[in-house]
């Protein structure tokens, strides 16, 4: 078979790969402590499947415009504006099969090939994968770690800005770290943004988990507007990941050209999904606040038996629902080193713990001397965390 050469620069979302490995252990028998993949274990709120059921009865199962429903785009752009500030319009929304496809829609409208595009890591493997794929050059700029901060490396990341550098990928609330920016940092970085001329992804797929009040965005910086274009979801939020369900916001030349992408990919996303995510914005969220409610005390579960094991230490996360030990020590002292991969098997067979590490995040920087793993605590119960991590502990004192 003769594949295109940009298939060879196709990465993937390896995560995947470590549940599979979880599932072959289990099938021996094994009992397996899930903390590898960002799914949830909760329902989707049953006012939100209600609507979908009558969506279908109601014959909402053929193609619909290719932007999205106008009720959806309506209630998202209000939504929107309500939390961030924005002054978004129904014209300013594409309605997506979830927000993963923005990343892709975002940089084929955006970035020509040999376009430099800065890039967080660790991050969101897909912000690589498609930058390669569609023959951009990522620029990757990192994060300086302390015992209740994970903040962006601002200085390398200017230093790093070229004549070539068009674009700026930044997930606040983000995967794997779990740090939100603060309100100085998005200041920093709108203020490079319009100083550079770039053009921003905004991925905020987790805006609306998080545990401290700091809800703020980057869109609401002067000038931000202009140049961002956010990527959100319903899948995170609403416990909604397989309902495929996102959205490209931003300004209307280039949601234009996004909708003309979904014309050509998918037509349009399913009719009656899009009438579940209207109850979703504007229906009752009892559901949805009880569900963050408890992934914050399964966070704080988790956080205590962390911070006591041996080798381990653990950033407070203020956002989504990971978190990210730094791990050095307990490497260290089983001698790993640096293998990642040896590591997990050993704790995965020893304690039946799933998890990512590092290596599931993008490429790391020369000069990262600190080993992380990352535990999702989306799809595992409060009981399993505390039995799981316990296991854990017993390893690390072993
Ligand atoms: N962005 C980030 C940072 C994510 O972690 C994810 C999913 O894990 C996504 C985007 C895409 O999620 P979805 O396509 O389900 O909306």
């Amino acid at each position: 078979m003769r594949f295109s050469d940009r298939v060879e620069r196709l990465g993937t979302e390896t995560a995947f790969a470590v549940a599979a490995r979880a599932a072959a252990h289990a099938a021996t028998g094994a009992r397996v402590y899930p903390f590898h993949l960002g799914d949830l274990n909760f329902k989707t709120p049953g006012n939100i499947v209600r609507a979908a059921d009558k969506a279908i009865a109601e014959g909402k199962t053929g193609y619909c415009p290719n932007g999205g429903i106008a009720p959806l785009r309506e209630a998202l752009a209000a939504d929107v504006n309500s939390r961030r500030g924005t002054s978004y319009k129904a014209e300013n929304v594409s309605i997506q099969p979830g927000g993963k496809p923005v990343i892709g829609k975002f940089l084929a409208a955006l970035m020509n090939p040999g376009d430099e595009v800065l890039c967080p890591t660790p991050g969101f493997p897909i912000y690589e994968s498609q930058i390669n794929f569609q023959g951009g050059k990522v620029v990757p700029y990192g994060f300086v770690s302390g015992s209740d901060a994970f903040r962006i490396n601002l200085e390398a990341l200017e230093k790093s800005i070229t004549p070539a550098t068009r674009l700026m990928i930044v997930n606040d609330f983000q995967n794997p770290t779990g740090a939100a920016c603060s309100p100085e940092e998005r200041k920093r970085l709108a203020e490079l943004a319009v100083k550079h001329d770039l053009m921003v992804l905004l991925d905020e797929a987790y805006f609306e988990l998080h545990y401290d009040g700091n809800a703020g965005s980057i869109v609401s910086e002067p000038g931000m507007a202009e140049r961002s274009v956010l990527l959100y979801t319903f899948s995170k939020k609403y416990a909604m990941t397989g309902w495929r369900l996102g959205a490209a916001i931003g300004p209307k030349e280039i949601i234009d050209v996004i909708t003309r992408m979904n014309v050509n990919e998918e037509s349009c996303t399913a009719h009656f999904v899009q009438f579940a995510g209207v109850e979703a914005l504007t229906g009752d969220h009892t559901e949805q606040r009880a569900m963050v409610e408890e992934l914050r005390r399964r966070r704080d579960a988790a956080l205590e038996i962390l911070n006591s094991t041996p080798g381990i230490s653990c950033f407070t996360p203020t956002a989504s629902f990971y978190l990210y030990p730094d791990v050095t020590g307990l490497m260290e002292a089983k001698g790993f080193g640096g293998d990642y991969d040896a590591f997990a098997e050993d704790v995965l067979v020893k304690t039946g713990l799933s998890f990512c590490t590092r290596m599931h995040f993008g490429t790391p920087l020369p000069g990262e001397t600190r080993r992380h793993i990352r535990l999702a605590f989306s799809g595992i119960g409060i009981d399993d965390i505390r039995e799981g991590l316990g296991k854990l502990k017993e390893y690390a004192a072993s």
